[in-house]
């Protein structure tokens, strides 16, 4: 049989392995292998929640596992560190244990495919800037927003315990890049601290112990969307007592503080690198694939290498042009767009078709901004109509996109059984992880 394999169960990787095997797989015309360097998918967009412990990660994360015997795929767990194009052949690394590294759970393994789907993401990138590789932390992973949430708990936990003894100050949060990652990080910290207050971990009022400021190398934050939205937003920033520092890009971060262009040095307990993206390092030493200047696999307008047949790329790592000057953006709805487009154009392959190529509609943004208020713009697809949203109803509609993709990903029933009891469950715990 064809043997399809996608490395990446992300956004854009999962819905795919998932479209084709309840397809192809199903009708067993091909072997479909998902492959992942985790055992478990997190949508990205949540790891900002996960970082400030409003998100119950048990609630949203999907074991690959499950999903690959539900949907009539295979699962293989492993990071790719090296592919043959030539022999159409990966690598996955061994697997160690985590509490004894000397034992090997996994040996390393070659995977073969015929056709190869990367959809590996992408990673922040630090542009080369000294001390921001060592001294920020990134939330790339569910493991670094995890290791984040618990370094602003026990940041809060000390300081609480210091209040005592009259030593007590603020704690001074740097968060580098005025995007949707870090204006919604902003705001989620300021739940993380009100919720912290309420249950005794966190003592000072009214105002909190967190002083959150933004740092915009721009002259705008969430530069991406309309000047009207970014306005607005940033009065929201403002009225939840967060600053925003713009035109005056960070040049180098170190242990405890970070220096502007300018020279502007501002102290620093937390520095959070939220600003620009780049492929993984694995894709640029690919021999004889095309990559752009961030890794990105270059693909023609049916999502293919321009540099082997053989190979797809889709999501962050995938670079594809949109209009004339610019590129699909690193988002989850053109990762879902592309993985639709995927599973009926590899279909259609298989059985010798072709299909048009694959064309990016842009239906606007949505920023959350705590629990409860939402900014952004909702395009529709109909060029020159937009609609402005704000408060509760773009929260609204902030929310089901989650649930748009978790319903592409689980069905429909599966879906409303895990809203229901996870409302179920939050209705006896406190909002935010406390521990
Ligand atoms: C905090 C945050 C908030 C965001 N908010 C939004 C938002 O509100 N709206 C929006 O549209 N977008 C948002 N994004 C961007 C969005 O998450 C990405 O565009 C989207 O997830 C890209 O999907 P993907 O499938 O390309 O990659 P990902 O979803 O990143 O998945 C990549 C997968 O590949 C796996 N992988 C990586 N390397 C290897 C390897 N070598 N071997 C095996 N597996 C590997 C990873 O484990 C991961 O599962 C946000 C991103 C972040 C970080």
């Amino acid at each position: 049989m064809h043997r399809i394999v996608i490395v990446g169960g992300g956004a854009g990787g999962l819905e795919l392995a998932t479209r084709l095997g309840d397809t192809m797989g199903r009708e067993q015309k091909a072997l479909i292998t998902l492959v992942d360097a985790c055992p478990t998918h997190v949508w990205k967009p949540l790891l900002h929640e996960v970082a400030a412990g409003s998100l119950d990660v048990d609630a949203h994360q999907i074991e690959y596992a499950a999903q690959a015997h539900w949907h009539h795929f295979s699962f293989a767990l492993g990071e790719m560190v090296e592919l043959d194009s030539g022999s159409r052949r990966l690598r996955l690394s061994e697997i160690r244990d985590d509490e004894r590294p000397n034992e090997v759970v996994l040996p390393t393994r070659w995977i073969e495919y015929d056709t190869l789907v990367l959809a590996l993401g992408s990673r922040t990138h630090s542009f080369g800037i000294s001390g921001a590789e060592t001294h920020a932390v990134t939330m790339d992973t569910l493991e670094q927003a995890e290791r984040l949430r618990k370094r602003l708990l026990h940041t809060c936990v000390r300081n609480n315990a210091l209040k005592e003894a009259g030593l007590h100050r603020t704690v001074k949060i740097a968060i580098i890049g005025g995007g949707a990652t870090g204006v919604e990080l902003a705001g989620e910290l300021r739940r993380m601290e009100e919720s912290f207050r309420k249950f005794g971990l966190h003592a000072s009022e009214p105002t909190g112990d967190f002083e959150i400021t933004v740092f915009e190398a721009g002259t705008r934050i969430l530069p991406a969307l309309p000047e009207r939205i970014s306005a607005m937003a940033q009065q929201m920033l403002q009225q939840l007592g967060v600053s925003v520092s713009l035109s005056d890009p960070i040049v180098e971060v170190s242990r405890d503080q970070i220096r502007t262009r300018s020279g502007h040095i501002a102290t620093t307990d937390i520095v959070i690198w939220a600003a620009g993206i780049k492929a993984p390092a694995v894709l640029g030493c690919i021999n004889g694939l095309a990559v752009n200047h961030i890794n990105q696999v270059t693909v023609d307008g049916k999502l293919r290498s321009v540099s082997d047949d053989n190979i797809f790329a889709l999501g962050d790592c995938a670079s594809c042009s949109w209009t004339n000057d610019r590129s699909v953006p690193p988002r989850a709805q053109a990762a879902h767009q592309q993985a639709v487009y995927l599973a009926k154009a590899i279909s259609a392959r298989a059985r010798g078709m072709a299909i048009g190529d694959f064309h990016y509609t842009d239906y606007g943004s949505l920023v959350s901004l705590g629990s409860s208020k939402a900014i952004g713009h909702l395009i529709g697809g109909f060029p020159g109509a937009s609609l402005l949203l704000e408060g509760g109803l773009a929260k609204l509609m902030y929310t089901a996109l989650y649930q748009k993709h978790r319903t592409a990903i689980s069905g429909l029933r599966r879906t409303i059984v895990d809203v229901l009891a996870h409302r179920l469950r939050r209705m006896a715990r406190p909002r935010v992880k406390l521990h």
